[in-house]
């Protein structure tokens, strides 16, 4: 007798965002595959559910995974929480899901809080294409790396970041995408502080940097997609300058100012002549 695996999304602040359907969900399961028991006993106190609870989390899920299977494949059915929003949303359960897969195990998700669409919604950011980047690596070169490799992408990027490596994330994003590139802080969503601010990163960084409040607790980054400047503008812009000298090192003056003017979209006279008038035309 093969029986459900639920994935049941929880709220990512205000407990009011728990759906009717998770609730009867979770009360009906024989078990709740919980990425932290404690966490998960004070949202089920809260809504007087008694199921029992067993730890499904980054450390142990490989193991689990075995003994779940087994179960669902004797008639228990089985509800996959985190400790907040949706599972395997940078949370525990991927393997798990992938595994009930492929032993034909049925999978029943159910709808219900996300941090990075909750923030996406609000953000005012062109929503018809994005793509989640989960959270950006601790160290500064990587952090980089990750940038550069998303400087022209069109889609609206989302971000999770964390509050105390905040400061340092815009740092990098102003180095990589441009100070002008448009930035939305979404922080303790669904809660009492909740705050969603937008700014260009240069601006959003000397907004944040003034009050430790402006950084504290859960945070999604939305960045705006890169935007070709129309070849209208005779404007060059800082996004523009930086292409053009990393293109520079590699390539001849000529060429570099052909394929940066081919990028933005931008007169290609105006990049070689301001190379030669503040003297960029002499490699180091
Ligand atoms: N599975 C979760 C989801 O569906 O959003 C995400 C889990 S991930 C481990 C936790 C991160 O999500 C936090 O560090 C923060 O970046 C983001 N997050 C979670 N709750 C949030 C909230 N209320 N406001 C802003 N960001 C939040």
């Amino acid at each position: 007798m093969i029986s459900t695996l639920y994935i049941v999304p929880t709220p990512i602040g205000n407990l009011d965002d728990i759906t009717l359907r998770a609730l009867q969900i979770l009360k009906k399961v024989n078990i709740i595959a919980a990425e932290n028991i404690k966490h998960t006993s004070l949202l089920l106190q809260h809504f007087n559910i008694n199921t029992r609870l067993i730890s499904l989390n980054n450390y142990n899920e490989k193991q689990k995974t075995e003994q779940l299977i087994c179960k669902l494949k004797n008639g228990i059915n089985i509800a996959l929480v985190s400790n907040a929003g949706t599972p395997i949303i940078n949370d525990p359960g991927y393997y798990l899901i992938k595994n009930c897969r492929q032993s034909g195990i049925l999978i029943i998700p159910l709808p219900g809080p996300c941090a990075a669409i909750t923030a996406l919604s609000a953000s005012g950011i062109s929503s018809d294409k994005f793509c989640y980047e989960g959270f950006l690596p601790k160290k500064s070169n990587i952090r980089q790396e990750i940038l550069k490799k998303l400087m022209y992408e069109s889609r609206t990027t989302i971000f999770y970041e964390s509050p105390h490596r905040l400061l340092n994330t815009l740092i990098d994003i102003i180095c990589i995408l441009g100070k002008e590139r448009y930035v939305i802080l979404a922080r303790e969503l669904t809660k009492i502080w909740e705050s969603i601010h937008g700014l260009p990163a240069g601006e959003l960084f000397e907004w944040v940097k003034i009050d430790k409040n402006r950084y504290r607790g859960e945070i999604v980054l939305i960045i705006e997609g890169y935007k070709k400047l129309k070849a209208t503008n005779t404007i060059i812009s800082d996004e523009i300058i930086k292409t053009f000298k990393l293109l520079y090192q590699s390539l001849s003056l000529k060429k570099a100012a052909d394929i940066t003017s081919k990028i933005y979209d931008f007169k290609k006279n105006i990049i070689y002549k301001y190379a030669i008038e503040q003297k960029i035309n002499t490699k180091k």
